[in-house]
């Protein structure tokens, strides 16, 4: 059977066992990468990931067609970026997933690329737990994969942020015919941001909201010139294993682990 969600009729869907499946949502962005990297780099490689892990399961894993649009409201001073509310993001998440919880379904788990969604995950998902009785988990991919990151970045901390030497490597393994290298340039996040730097080794401990027209030159925060397919390969490679991991976690995850107390 297809394990792309999309290309299974309903009765197919229908016959897949509640307790046994589960449900990948990739989540990302379309937003400004800098002059380098297309606008869909954060949903291609949560897509990714959540595609090549159902595809490579056995059948026991089912990929959800991807919410292409996050929130991206600290990206909008650049054309190319579609943002979405917050609450459109949270209604999308609801509209799905009650979807789904209506038939029985209870496993799923969202896979991040994008760090703007983080917090408005966290948020639905715990709404959502209550109102669904479903508790559903999420991670961000570079969460999964911190020690490869310190392990293989070349760059200082603030080089791993956005459109940086890990997207960057990561684009060049998958579609390097996709990476403008004329254009690539480092732009670190200057002094005044450093304590909320967003690098995904080790992020600021202030959480100022970032503007990149204001705080970044090209839209770019990190240091795409030492970005390398070589390390796009090692990253992708340690986030496919990790979020195997995950998987098979919740598939062997007591029933009772993912159903909540329903309050309302
Ligand atoms: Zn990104």
């Amino acid at each position: 059977m297809a394990f792309r969600f999309s290309e299974l009729n309903w009765q197919q869907i229908d016959s897949l066992d509640r307790d046994k499946t589960i449900f990948l949502l990739p989540t990302g962005a379309i937003e400004q990468h800098g002059p380098h990297l297309p606008v869909d780099t954060d949903i291609y490689n949560s897509n990714l990931l959540v595609e090549h892990v159902a595809e490579n399961s056995g059948g026991n894993v089912t990929a959800l067609p991807p919410i292409w649009w996050g929130t991206s409201p600290h990206h909008k001073g650049y054309p190319g970026t579609i943002s979405l509310k917050l609450e459109t993001f949270h209604h999308l998440l609801n509209d799905i997933f009650s979807s789904l919880t209506a038939h029985g379904f209870y496993r799923f788990l969202v896979i991040n690329g994008h760090g703007g969604n983080a917090g408005i995950l966290t948020a639905s998902t715990a709404d959502l737990s209550e109102t669904l009785g479903v508790s559903i988990p999420t991670y961000s991919y570079w969460q999964s994969i911190k020690q490869v990151l310190i392990d293989i970045g070349d760059s200082e901390i603030g080089g791993m942020g956005h459109a940086c030497e890990m997207e960057t490597s990561l684009a060049l393994y998958h579609r390097p015919e996709l990476v403008d290298m004329k254009a690539i340039a480092k732009d670190m996040p200057d002094v005044r941001v450093a304590l909320s730097c967003i690098d995904f080794r080790q992020p600021g401990f202030l959480g100022i909201p970032l503007d990149f027209r204001r705080d970044s030159k090209s839209g770019v925060m990190g240091d795409p010139t030492l970005a390398t397919a070589e390390k796009g390969e090692k990253i992708f490679k340690a986030a496919l294993v990790a979020a195997t991991d995950a998987v098979q976690a919740l598939l062997s995850a007591d029933r009772e682990v993912l159903i909540t107390e329903r309050f309302n």
